[in-house]
């Protein structure tokens, strides 16, 4: 380009000298003309040259910016994802513990057996090979639906409102005043009061007997068996299945009672269990929810 400038001023040049002789000449006249067009050339290439030149410029400068944004933006996803990881990973530590703290209550209420049995299922979790955060929470939150799930067929939870007014174990017996075992708890409520199933179930007996009253017996799975007293009044059949929450009856004053109140009795394979602990169990579970 430079060249071709520096080309066309000689040649002005020359025919500067030219022009000084044969001004009058039609070759003159053409000299002119030529070096007049050349000239426009020149001048329009330059300052094509230098719009081009700006142009470019620009474009790197443009260039520049963006791989400056472009740096921004991947630190920026670096960033997201080490947030994501650590709330991920948060995540999984709190699942981690609440299924811990499930298995505890579990085998707490003498269900290891079968929650050995789950384990099997989820080898992985179990401080086996390394399972990346996503998969282990996934395993995790199957668990803990596995575990609730279970949990729905165990009696949990009081049957109805009232106070404990007799616990389970050897107590004074309230009519005779000998020492005896008290194989269930009582609760006192006001009479009519409903009382519900403690968990899904099949009724297995509706009765009335001296010492219990009006009774309803529900079979759970796992071997358990809830026994209601001295009802008022009981609205199931036998062989009808209920579900955890379902009213069976009213409580009442019925058999060998001293006033309106429930005893409530859990057997697990024929023998009576300590309901506080089912019913503590609820609690906890319930505060493992929040
Ligand atoms: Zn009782």
């Amino acid at each position: 380009m430079k060249s071709l400038i520096l080309k066309a001023l000689s040649d002005i040049l020359v025919h500067m000298r030219i022009f000084g002789k044969r001004l009058s000449t039609p070759t003159g006249f053409w000299s002119i003309a030529v070096i007049a067009l050349l000239v426009v050339i020149a001048l329009y290439l330059f300052l094509e040259n230098w719009q081009l030149r700006a142009e470019i410029a620009d474009l790197k400068r443009q260039i520049v910016s963006l791989e400056l944004r472009e740096k921004e933006l991947e630190t920026q996803v670096d960033q997201l994802q080490k947030e994501r990881e650590e709330l991920l990973q948060n995540a999984v530590g709190s699942l981690r513990q609440r299924t811990t703290y499930m298995e505890k209550i579990i085998s707490q209420l003498g269900l290891s057996r079968y929650l050995r049995q789950k384990k099997k299922r989820f080898p992985k979790a179990m401080g086996g090979p390394y399972l990346p955060p996503q998969k282990e929470y996934e395993v995790l939150l199957e668990r803990i639906e596995e575990y609730l799930s279970m949990v729905q067929k165990v009696p949990l939870g009081k049957p109805c409102r009232g106070y404990i007014s007799s616990y389970y174990g050897y107590r004074r017996d309230p009519f005779s005043g000998r020492r005896a075992f008290h194989s269930g708890i009582d609760i006192v409520g006001r009479y009519g009061t409903p009382v519900r199933s403690t968990a899904d179930g099949v009724v297995y007996r509706v009765g009335y007997t001296r010492g219990l009253g009006r009774y309803v017996k529900i079979k759970h799975a796992h071997g358990f068996m809830t026994i209601y007293g001295h009802l008022r009044k009981t609205v199931v059949k036998r062989g009808e299945r209920v579900k955890k929450g379902e009213i069976i009856g009213y409580l009442g004053n019925t058999g060998r009672s001293t006033g309106p109140h429930l005893h409530y009795e859990i057997r697990r394979w024929g023998r009576s269990l300590n309901p506080l602990r089912f019913i503590r169990a609820e609690r906890k579970l319930a505060r493992l929810a929040k």
